[in-house]
């Protein structure tokens, strides 16, 4: 039987590292991308063919960058026909105050979290509409619920991923296209490295399940909405040690 072919964003650590070891040992041919840690990718390649002998491409580029979406597409579809599943993971965050927050610097939150989800669904859903099958997961935050201080254009991404998720469901479920999003609590990468050992414990005391998650729980959840029954769509699904 073919396999299934799944693009996951944001693939070179953290949650989308974990996604892509999750969906490779359940078989599936995995594409790999991140912008710019390309060696870290190339280990994730190499971990998914030596641990799990599964197999897998490397596609780099900027999700943020509708160009390389389009490049990246051109090698993906060389290679199969239609995409599975679309995780929609690559993002950044950016800590300060808003009022100190340069026009760059806002643009480039804006364009890696949320425009990424458009440019990538944008060139994956054709296929999947004359399949007339295909999941679309978007790794969100629950700040894009909530709203964060401190990161207000992270906050405002991550709500028009939610948005845009609730949205596209709408759009693509009459073809039998899920679209669905987890909210992310705090998860235990890279991107939360910057905190000192005392800030992370008081964080951990604000979380009821008194603890970070991990990037395999949220690969977890990824996988079973790729897997879900095809009633399950538009949701944005809080994952978040009962945070909010
Ligand atoms: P990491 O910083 O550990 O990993 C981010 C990944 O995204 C890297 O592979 C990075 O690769 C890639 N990336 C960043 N910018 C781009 C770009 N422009 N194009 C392609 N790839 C890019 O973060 P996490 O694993 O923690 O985060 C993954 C997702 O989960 C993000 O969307 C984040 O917002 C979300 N999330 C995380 C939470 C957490 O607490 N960790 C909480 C809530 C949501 P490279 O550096 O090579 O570009």
């Amino acid at each position: 039987m073919e396999s299934k072919n799944v693009l996951v964003t944001g693939a070179s650590r953290g949650i989308g590292r974990a996604a892509a070891f999750r969906f490779a040992k359940g078989g599936y041919h995995v594409f790999l991308n991140c912008c710019t840690s390309v060696d870290e990718l190339n280990e994730v390649r190499r971990g998914i063919e030596e641990v799990y002998q599964g197999s897998c491409e490397v596609v780099c580029g900027d999700v943020g960058n509708p160009k390389d979406v389009a490049s990246m597409f051109e090698q993906i579809y060389r290679s199969c026909g239609c995409l599975d599943v679309l995780v929609n993971n690559a993002g950044i965050s950016h800590i300060g105050l808003l009022m100190d927050m340069g026009d760059d610097d806002w643009r480039k939150v804006i364009d890696t979290n949320l425009s990424s989800v458009f440019y990538c669904c944008r060139k994956a859903i054709p296929p999947m509409i004359s399949r007339q099958s295909g999941k679309i997961i978007n790794i969100s935050s629950m700040w894009g619920t909530s709203g964060a201080s401190c990161e207000v254009a992270y906050s405002a991404s991550k709500a028009g991923v939610n948005g845009l998720t609730k949205a596209l469901a709408k759009e693509l479920a009459p073809s039998n296209i899920q679209v669905n999003a987890i909210a992310c609590g705090v998860i235990d990468t890279k991107m939360n490295m910057q905190l000192s050992e005392e800030e992370r414990k008081t964080l951990e005391n604000e979380i009821p399940a008194g603890r970070y998650g991990t990037a395999e729980e949220i690969a977890q959840v990824a996988w079973d909405l790729a897997h879900a029954p095809g009633y399950l769509t538009g949701q944005v699904i809080g994952v978040d040690g009962g945070y909010l």
